[in-house]
């Protein structure tokens, strides 16, 4: 109930604590105006400089956005030489290609957007059909969408920035105005060295176009970059929610989405008194024998008295009324946890007397790329999933990551299932809501801040705390 709160308040709480710029079209983005209605109130306020850098970007969106008179201009300097173009015109603009799944989407969107914001460039981004109507448009009165008539659309590897090794002889005159970077780990480690280097920052400030492919969390490698930490510092003095912030400014689930989403709070978590999501990911059905997960999974959240144990071989009907309520919301691709702990608590009462209700939205059992209703799904559990009090997540998983972020809760995260036991301890409380990105072999770990530390579940991998 918002009994109670002042109308100043409320304000605020439906704008996310100011993130949100008032005054948004309700009917193209419902979820944008209910959310909080869904939400506890979020316990990380974003800085005063954040709120004044998103209102700044907003204008500067507005501004250079598709098919303004700008982005026209800029357009039709893209045969030019950087030099030139960058004369033409003060807009400049990143273009996000993704990769991977829909976890790996988000993520890196987040951190180019951050990037953007630092680097005084506009974001666009490539959505394919399979991730078309999944989101809001997240900048009011423009689009975040990179036009299908974009010149580039189908060459985006017209310069590689391998060809640039920091001491290049190669003259920025000589170079088209437009920059092509592919950071997925899998296609080669160098240009991923070279992007996250102070020498590399100064010199792509040269160019007005910049597409980067990624997939991955490139916030912590942005902090330790010399001449973006500053300036990060001050849109983030408390690190820890970084994505929390980023992540509740750019998602929204399109109204599709959002339909699917409000059903299925209202059908099976709203009346709860507790709600527990839990994701389990698996990577390989061989590597992870179904039985040794959900052994796993229970007792991660009976050690963490999450959920109550079962009273095994005991006949007790629950008193009548006034019982506390657990909904657990299980995502998965299988049916399998869902079907087995429903089971355990309908067969069985609990030590503690409450109440234990078991849901899975879907269940697709394959990972599909390039799916638009497998995508609107997986949109769908991963938002669920951050609607809950209580998170379990899987390790490794940026699926969970994004749940977790959204949330703004430290979930507890299920270590890497074992091949032939349960792993010990079977899960570990996370030290922030961040995700972790997790490739990042060149580092020095005696130079990291105070505030990046290795994953709890990846032990290479960097996180903000
Ligand atoms: P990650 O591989 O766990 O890091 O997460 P990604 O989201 O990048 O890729 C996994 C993809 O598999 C998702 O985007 C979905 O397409 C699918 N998937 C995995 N787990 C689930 C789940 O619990 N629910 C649904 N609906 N899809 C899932």
């Amino acid at each position: 109930s918002l009994a109670g709160d002042s109308g100043e308040d409320l304000e605020v709480r439906k704008r996310l604590g100011g993130l949100l710029a008032p005054g948004n079209d309700e009917g193209s983005c419902i979820s944008r105006h209910q959310t909080y209605m869904y939400r506890k109130s979020s316990p990380h306020l974003p800085s005063k400089y954040l709120i004044s850098k998103l209102r700044q970007y907003e204008d500067r969106h507005r501004r250079c956005g598709p098919f303004t008179e700008a982005y026209n201009r800029s357009i039709r300097g893209l045969n030019s030489s950087p030099l030139d173009a960058i004369s033409n015109t003060d807009c400049k603009y990143v273009v996000w290609v993704g990769s991977g799944g829909l976890g790996n989407m988000i993520i890196s969107m987040a951190s180019l957007f951050n990037y953007a914001l630092l680097t005084n460039r506009v974001l666009l981004v490539k959505h394919g059909d399979d991730v078309a109507n999944l989101f809001c448009e997240p900048f009011p009165n423009t689009s975040w969408l990179l036009p299908e008539d974009f010149p580039l659309n189908k060459q985006f590897d017209m310069f590689d920035i391998k060809k640039f090794d920091g001491n290049s002889s190669v003259s920025v005159k000589d170079l088209p105005s437009f920059l092509y970077i592919n950071l997925v780990y899998e296609d080669g480690v160098e240009p991923y060295y070279l992007f996250f280097r102070d020498e590399t920052q100064t010199y792509l400030q040269g160019f007005p176009w910049l597409a980067l492919k990624s997939d991955q969390y490139h916030v912590p490698a942005q902090f330790m970059m010399k001449s973006l930490e500053p300036e990060l510092n001050r849109f983030f003095p408390d690190k820890a929610s970084l994505f929390h912030h980023l992540s509740r400014y750019l998602f929204h689930p399109s109204n599709r989405a959002w339909g699917l989403i409000s059903r299925f709070y209202q059908a099976y978590m709203e009346r709860a008194d507790q709600r527990i999501g839990i994701q389990v990911r698996i990577f390989g059905t061989k590597q992870s024998p179904f039985h040794l997960v959900l052994k796993q999974i229970l007792s991660c959240t009976q050690g963490a008295n999450l959920l109550p144990k079962a009273e095994y071989n005991r006949c007790k009907a629950s008193p009548p009324k006034h019982q506390t309520s657990k909904a657990i919301t299980i995502a998965s691709l299988y049916p399998f946890f869902y079907q087995e702990i429903k089971n355990l608590y309908l067969m069985n009462p609990t030590v503690t007397g409450e109440v234990i209700a078991v849901h899975q939205p879907s269940h697709e059992e394959k990972q599909k790329l390039g799916d638009n209703v497998h995508n609107l799904k997986a949109w769908a559990d991963i938002y669920i999933l951050s609607l809950n009090d209580v998170l379990v997540t899987s390790a490794w998983s940026t699926f969970g990551y994004v749940a977790q972020g959204l949330a703004g809760v430290k979930s507890w995260i299920l270590e890497l299932p074992g091949r032939h036991s349960v792993p010990n301890p079977p899960c570990r409380p996370s030290t922030s809501s961040e995700p972790c990105l997790l490739l990042f072999p060149n580092y020095n770990p005696g130079n990291l801040p105070p505030y990046i530390k290795n994953c709890e579940d990846a032990k290479l991998g960097l996180k903000l705390v």
